[in-house]
């Protein structure tokens, strides 16, 4: 392996316009770069991202955390032999010293994290998604089955609908560019179903792509995508999903769905009945981030749908620990940033894997163009990806690249699950 030559970080702007960070790992042969994504629902318990709270920007400056990049970081890798993932976030993880990474910066570190993985494909020969799965152990590469988040709500929107995502899974696919094609027709009738129905005025999108139109209760979004898709022959070829990101919504122990006070128990049932009536498949975030309880009681109760733990289990293994043992989720939502590391996210996705609970890659509502999830998910094989609609430049990034991977592995990898 060769020495790293240069760390440099800087401030660029997100998907969303606010300030992250990127970061430059170079060898004398090879340089890779690696943008730090951001929440807009973030969990409570998600890693410390470091921003300036000074005048600039409103606050949300990472000058800070570059600053640790390039005076801290910087100075103990440069010269040095490039580490393994493993030696290379250990490393990180000691130099902070925190339990959250709140000193050096979770966006720091997972910056310099990522880039390092990106340097060390480059330097090995292979692709990224080829040296993350020797990292992680793969045996077979799997591309995985694209959520597609096409109507918009909650924090991720200006409208009035409380759960933050409805998405559109092409199921009966037989390939990931097939997915796509369906996703991407869905999206471009689900334009003009909404046009007809509700004006030119409702077709404005959400953070992640999707439309975001001026609706209050859950059926609609559902009754609109299967409009589309029925307009399109693909309503078999579909399913969809959710995410109800349910801390937005929850208040001083109580939720509020719909302009009205709701009781766990109606939450509950709300989500046993949308599962009996329409051909939902997941649901991520029922309940707040901290009710492993009444996620445990969805599970045992909505039995056609996965339940993905998001803001409730934010990538840590002691928190997955915990949903396992009280079977709270069957579905981890893999975000590397809510952790901080690659390393620590293959662990959190190991574990799941172990008790064959379902691992969906996820994107942030703050994207960049940087594409690392594309291949994060085909090398760990974890058969799900949620990174938006089918548009904008930082979302299909993800989905381009998942392409490019697709046509080079060819029939070496197979499609979902
Ligand atoms: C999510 O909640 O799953 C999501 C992608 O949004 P955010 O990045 O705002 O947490
Ligand atoms: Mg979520």
């Amino acid at each position: 392996m060769s020495k790293i030559t240069n760390v440099k970080a800087r401030q660029i702007l997100d998907s969303r316009g606010n300030p992250t960070v990127e970061v430059e790992v170079s060898t004398k042969s090879f340089c890779a770069r690696a943008s730090v994504p951001s929440g807009v629902s973030t969990g409570k318990y998600e890693a410390f991202e470091l921003r300036d709270n000074s005048e600039a920007f409103r606050g949300l400056g990472v000058t800070k955390a570059v600053n640790n990049v390039n005076k801290i970081i910087a100075k103990k890798l440069i010269g040095k032999e490039l580490p393994g993932q493993e030696e290379l976030d250990n490393f990180l993880i000691k130099l902070d010293g925190t339990k959250n990474k709140s000193k050096l910066g979770a966006n720091a570190i997972l910056g310099v994290s990522m880039a390092v993985c990106k340097v060390a494909s480059r330097e090995k020969g292979r692709e990224l998604y080829e040296h993350i799965g020797k990292l992680y152990g793969t045996k077979k590469f799997t591309l995985p089955i694209p959520a597609f988040n096409i109507i918009e709500g909650g924090k991720h929107a200006g409208n009035s609908l409380d759960f933050q995502e409805f998405m559109v899974w092409p199921v009966k696919c037989k390939s990931f560019s097939e997915a796509l094609q369906v996703g991407s027709e869905i999206y471009q009738e689900l334009k003009e179903v909404i046009k007809k129905k509700h004006g030119k005025s409702a077709i404005n999108i959400g953070d992640e792509g999707g439309f975001a139109p001026p609706l209050t209760c859950y059926e609609e979004p559902f009754e609109l995508i299967l409009d589309a898709a029925k307009e399109l022959g693909y309503e078999n070829k579909i399913k969809l999903g959710i995410d109800a990101a349910a801390t937005s919504f929850y208040r001083d122990r109580k939720y509020y769905l719909e302009g009205t006070e709701a009781s766990v128990s109606d939450l509950l049932e709300k989500y046993v009945e949308m599962s009996n009536v329409y051909p939902l498949v997941s649901i991520e975030d029922p309940f707040h981030e901290e009710d492993f309880e009444n996620f445990s009681k969805l599970v045992k109760k909505a039995k056609n749908c996965q339940i993905v733990g998001d803001d409730l289990l934010t990538t840590n293994v002691e928190k997955i620990q915990k949903a396992i043992v009280q079977s709270s989720c069957n579905c981890l939502l893999l975000k590397l940033n809510q952790i901080g590391t690659v390393t620590e996210a293959f662990n959190a996705s190991k574990l799941v894997m172990q008790d064959n609970w379902n691992v969906m890659v996820s994107h942030r509502g703050g994207e960049t163009n940087d594409d690392f999830i594309a291949d994060l998910a085909v090398g760990i094989s974890s058969e799900q990806i949620k990174a938006g609609a089918p548009c904008r430049g930082e979302r299909l990034a993800k989905y381009n690249q998942l392409l490019r991977i697709e046509e080079s592995l060819g029939k070496k990898a197979k499609f979902g699950k």
